[in-house]
């Protein structure tokens, strides 16, 4: 029997809807590796939800002009609807509710009676004009590690956390005119520091498994001090603290991370109808499940260092995951992209004009894996159209020329094995010890040129074993199914198979032809009622 699977798409913070760039990092990549291990036939539970806490809440919210929950109960909705869109399938997208937060107060309750936090006066930003501390994302300056604009508490650019007082010439972000003081404070912190020794053993069991540049930064900061990590601000916007040591004080939204993923897995299992016995029993230690996190490189420092010594803390209570897929930052146009300055395509756009199925491969195609990459939409029209949609919908017309749908072909002695080839090699792309949408994406396009060369020299009268070509054409529908997730349905339907990754799938000494479904380039736009009438 193998381990059931858990996989968290990293909670988005719900200050506005998806643009591509986000749904490129963690949820595409995470919806691609579940669509595999379903075909595969391990039993997967994939969840997120909104991350309301966050003060970037509270930052857009105040540039826009509206409140922090109206904004997060709008973004969690159109964060929902544009999955759907995408067709990045979560089995439960969590609302922040009563049972939520009722999670995250027995996770840092738990913590508390077991005497994981510890009392500290800290130095904090603080405007004197607005009588507020400024904290992570209230206040910007320059990181102490690489000297990038960063904002409290983490790096978006090196990654590594940014100490309370450490920012070099902070500013306000609401009010960069706003001049910053500083003030103590009196909070909660978690000290890192003292989970340095599990820390190195949980990391270096891993070593050899995940990406090089998350390898790279956990050795980088595990070779330093480790800070004190804040459980508690002096803020509004957040879940009020429920200690007394810390009267009128918010929790860490980043706190938040593990109890809310728990609570997420929580709902998805309740929205397949079963209902566990507490919040977080998806993620205690005696369900032994296969823990995987998907989060972005800019938060790597949280998920893999903070969240790790917490579950930790726990002593033996919860699982720990088993992989962190981190993924780089994407570009729009070879520029950041800005919400605030309108560079940005929102995938919700983007689906509504190209085919899902083509925007989900050009994403795997240049997902930023290891190194930061770009979307470019001229770039997405060019390859698509030409290694893709061009090729495959030949192949898809010479087929249907030499073939009749429903005709037995017979399979050479040799057909199985190379079918089976083209499945191992989708197989090791999906695999997350090999993970790698680039390469899944680049598979899709050298199969599908090569099988429409053998159709083509086929049409041309050469001798050319068209069992062996749709024998093959199944495994490239079946590897490229969990990113083409239209088209290959309908192939699937239409030729009569479940797709498979198995060599067993292919041990067969005949085949059937059948239509093979085209790709369009553009969304076909719906006829209106006087076109249908
Ligand atoms: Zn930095």
């Amino acid at each position: 029997m193998s381990r059931p699977v858990l996989v968290i798409g990293g909670p988005p913070t719900t200050n506005g809807d998806m643009h591509i760039g986000h749904v490129a990092g963690p949820y595409v990549a995470a919806d691609t590796h579940v669509r595999y291990l379903r075909a595969a036939g391990r039993e997967v539970l994939f969840a997120s939800g909104g991350d309301d806490s966050q003060t970037y809440v509270y930052t857009t919210a105040a540039r826009l002009g509206t409140t922090p929950q109206a904004l997060a109960d709008k973004s969690w909705a159109q964060i929902k609807t544009t999955w759907d869109a995408m067709g990045i399938h979560v089995d439960g997208f969590a609302p922040t509710d009563d049972g939520y937060r009722r999670n995250v107060y027995d996770y840092v309750q738990r913590l508390y009676d077991l005497g994981k936090f510890r009392l500290r006066t800290v130095r904090l930003p603080y405007s004197e004009a607005k009588g507020m501390y400024l904290v992570e994302g209230l206040v910007g300056g320059d990181c102490p590690t690489c000297l990038a604009d960063s904002r409290g508490g983490i790096c978006e650019a090196c990654g590594h956390p940014v100490d309370f007082d450490a920012l070099i010439e902070p500013y306000s972000i609401m009010d960069p005119s706003d001049p910053v003081t500083y003030r103590e404070a009196e909070i909660l912190v978690f000290p890192l520091e003292e989970y340095r020794e599990q820390l190195l053993a949980y990391h270096e069991a891993r070593a050899d498994r995940w990406r090089p540049h998350a390898v790279q930064f956990i050795r980088e900061l595990l070779s330093r001090p480790l800070p004190d990590f804040p459980i508690t601000y002096p803020v509004s916007w957040g879940m009020p603290a429920p200690f007394a040591e810390t009267p009128g004080q918010t929790l860490n939204a980043w706190l938040e991370g593990m109890p809310a993923s728990m609570y997420c897995h929580n709902f998805a299992q309740r929205e397949q109808g079963t209902t566990p016995p507490s919040g977080d029993d998806a993620w205690r230690a005696e369900h032994d499940a296969e823990l995987v996190f998907f989060v972005g490189f800019d938060n790597l420092y949280i998920w893999a260092a903070v969240h790790i010594a917490e579950l930790i803390a726990h002593e033996g209570r919860y699982i720990l995951p088993d992989t962190i897929l981190c993924n780089e930052f994407y570009e729009l146009e070879n520029e950041k992209f800005s919400t605030s300055k309108g560079h940005v395509v929102w995938a919700r756009d983007l689906v509504a004009e190209v085919p899902r199925d083509l925007v989900r491969f050009y994403l795997n195609l240049t997902a930023p894996e290891h190194a930061r990459t770009n979307f470019s939409r001229a770039a997405l029209d060019k390859i698509v159209g030409e290694r893709l949609v061009g090729p495959w919908n030949e192949l898809a017309a010479t087929l249907g020329k030499l073939t009749t749908a429903g005709e037995t072909l017979p399979v050479s002695p040799e057909g199985p094995a190379r079918a089976a080839a083209i499945a191992d090699r989708f197989g090791l792309c999906f695999e997350l010890s090999s993970f790698s949408l680039n390469r899944a994406a680049d598979l899709i396009v050298q199969h599908v040129e090569r099988l429409r060369a053998h159709a083509a020299r086929a049409l041309d009268g050469e001798p050319v074993e068209l069992g062996d070509l749709f024998l093959q054409l199944r495994a490239l529908i079946s590897g490229a199914s969990p990113i083409l997730i239209d088209m290959t349905a309908r192939a699937a339907e239409a030729g009569g198979f479940t797709p498979s990754l198995s060599a067993a799938a292919y041990a067969v000494a005949s085949t059937t032809a059948f239509p093979v479904p085209g790709l369009d380039t553009r969304v076909q736009p719906t006829p209106t009622l006087a076109e249908v009438s």
